[in-house]
């Protein structure tokens, strides 16, 4: 794969966020307790809401508050799924945003469902998109689950395995598995 389509994913503050909480709370590391990261380890409160309107996810800084759109939880498995996107979305803004607390400014991020895209059209939110991607699905981790499903058989999907055992949507799990040239088809 294209060496610049690579490193346009790689995102080191994911990485050194799920090693500090690693390092502090210990555990399994997958699949990556992102819920106690933003609440244990950064001290964020996740609420739902059901006033969101047409956003997924909002990060409220002075409050210290993720607020995830009750409305996604209501349809079963797959959008339980999505709110760990969007808790690592929301984190991905705090970190790299609003640097956990030290910047000057701090504006609220309101991230609709075209910003949790990977091909979002905001800096900010694609910016928080790839953090979050690396947050959730370590390379290696993804590459070594991938590897030892497609050596096994090929009666499964693996791209569905891979999404449960990470335990992210099949469509952001598409994408990993894409921009990691392990498949050649992009998400639909
Ligand atoms: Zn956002």
């Amino acid at each position: 794969m294209d060496a610049s389509v690579t490193s346009t994913y790689e995102d080191p503050r994911a990485h050194a966020v799920r090693e500090r909480y690693l390092d502090i709370f210990g555990g399994p590391e997958l699949p990556v307790p992102v819920e106690a990261i933003a609440e244990d380890m950064l001290g964020l409160r996740i609420e739902e809401s059901w006033e969101l309107g047409d956003c997924s996810g909002v990060l409220l800084p002075s409050r210290r508050r993720i607020l995830l759109n009750a409305a996604e939880r209501a349809h079963g498995d797959v959008p339980i799924r999505r709110h760990r996107f969007t808790v690592a979305h929301e984190v991905g803004h705090w970190v790299c945003h609003c640097l956990e607390g030290r910047a000057a400014v701090q504006p609220a991020a309101l991230c609709r469902k075209v910003d949790l895209r990977l091909d979002a059209d905001r800096a900010l939110e694609r910016e928080a998109n790839i953090f979050a991607s690396e947050l959730l699905m370590p390379e290696a981790a993804v590459r070594a689950v991938w590897g030892e499903l497609v050596a096994q058989s090929h009666e499964v999907d693996p791209a569905a395995v891979c999404a449960e055992r990470l335990d992210v949507s099949p469509v952001a799990m598409g994408w990993r598995l894409f921009n990691l040239g392990l498949v050649e088809e992009r998400p639909v």
